[in-house]
């Protein structure tokens, strides 16, 4: 039998990188799908290296000519595409505190490169990759939203709450769609987990967070992996429209 395959974005590092990494062990072809194509190559060699079919696909997920033709080399590499795991993601900050802009002084091209990436980004992986799911009548499709797309959360702006926020909403909608066609749609928000995109942001805050964190530490990207291994697998096949928080109890709502 041939391995289910899965794309995930956003797949260089972090918490990408976990989530693709834990579907290769446990037994799907991934395509590991980022901005940086060294990195997207890199992980999926590591893969190989243990005896998993992966691929390495360079995509800027706003750009949907590039998802597509993503799309199209996975499926061609792999085969058809039954699990869609949206979650490259950015939340700029500036300066050496790792400061975001107020929403009185930030660029408008910085509030629409979040948008087009963090929410434009899932919907272009959704359009080209939910017909093949469609076709086959099934399908996993897992969200990466936020804590911070449900309620005030002083570390991120304006641009990246309002983009995990529309990601809860797109997901919910979506699960009433794709579900007729066997296909669950789910998100998962994270809460401090400790990346690349995480230590962007100054110490001093991130130390606030575990504070205020009910289990007095931050999260590990393996954590949020087992989740979208759980979302992904046949143990939640009757789970659709769900936000599961993975944050140790921080913001929760
Ligand atoms: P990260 O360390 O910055 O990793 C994100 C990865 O996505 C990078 O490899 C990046 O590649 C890639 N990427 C960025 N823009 C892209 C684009 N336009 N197209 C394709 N790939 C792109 O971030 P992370 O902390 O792992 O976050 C992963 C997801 O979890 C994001 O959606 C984030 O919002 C969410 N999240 C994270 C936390 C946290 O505390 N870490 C909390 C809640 C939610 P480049 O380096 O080339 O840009």
């Amino acid at each position: 039998m041939s391995a289910r395959v899965a794309f995930v974005t956003g797949a260089g590092r972090g918490i990408g990188r976990a989530q693709a990494d834990a579907l290769a062990d446990a037994g799907l072809a991934v395509a590991y799908v980022d901005h940086d194509a060294a990195l997207a190559n890199e992980a999926a060699e590591a893969a190989i290296a243990r005896g998993v079919a992966a691929i390495g696909l360079a995509a800027d997920v706003s750009d949907y000519a590039a998802v597509a033709a993503a799309a199209q080399a996975a499926a061609a590499a792999l085969g058809p595409v039954e699990v869609l795991v949206n979650n490259a993601g950015i939340s700029p900050k500036s300066g050496a505190d790792g400061r975001r802009a107020e929403a009185w002084e930030m660029p408008p091209e910085e509030w629409r490169r979040v948008i087009d990436v963090n929410l434009t980004g899932a919907f272009n992986c959704v359009r080209a990759l939910s017909p093949g799911m469609k076709a086959q009548g099934k399908g996993r499709i897992v969200n990466i939203a936020s804590v911070a797309g449900r309620t005030y959360c002083d570390i991120v702006g304006v641009h990246y709450a309002a983009s995990k926020a529309a990601l809860i909403g797109f997901t919910k909608h979506l699960a009433g769609e794709l579900g007729p066609y066997g296909i669950t749609v789910n998100a998962i928000a994270p809460g401090r987990i400790d990346t690349p995109m995480m230590r962007g942001t100054a110490s001093t805050a991130n130390e606030a967070v575990r504070l205020s964190t009910p289990l007095r530490r931050l999260g590990q990207p393996e954590e949020v992996a087992a989740t979208c291994v759980f979302l992904t697998s046949d143990a939640s096949a009757f789970v659709t429209g769900q936000v599961v928080d993975v944050a140790g109890g921080w913001l929760m709502t």
